[in-house]
């Protein structure tokens, strides 16, 4: 039973089961979504704000106009993570 929600970092689904542990010891999940058809990854890339395809979104909805809230909002991340990834990319961005 996981009581936190995960997103698949592939699909962005939330179908995901416990899929046993890594040699590292690392919890291993699975994502049962049709698209990723039980591909399986580790927590600690499970979560959007750390997959670089929203990194490149967050930057995106940026120059366009949309807000540190609804960036988060829309992408499913923390608005700490948006900050984060605004300020590395501080250097492309004119606003
Ligand atoms: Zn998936």
């Amino acid at each position: 039973m996981i009581t936190q929600v995960l997103y698949c970092p592939y699909c962005q689904g939330v179908d995901i089961v416990k899929n046993g542990k890594t040699p590292q010891g690392k919890q291993r999940y699975q994502c049962r979504e049709q698209a990723c058809d039980g591909r399986t990854f580790i927590l600690d890339y499970a979560y959007p704000g750390q997959s670089r395809k929203v990194k490149q979104q967050i930057v995106d909805m940026a120059l366009n106009g949309s807000g540190i809230r609804d960036t988060a909002r829309v992408l499913q991340v923390s608005t700490s993570t948006v900050i984060k990834e605004l300020k590395k990319n501080k250097t492309n961005c004119n606003q």
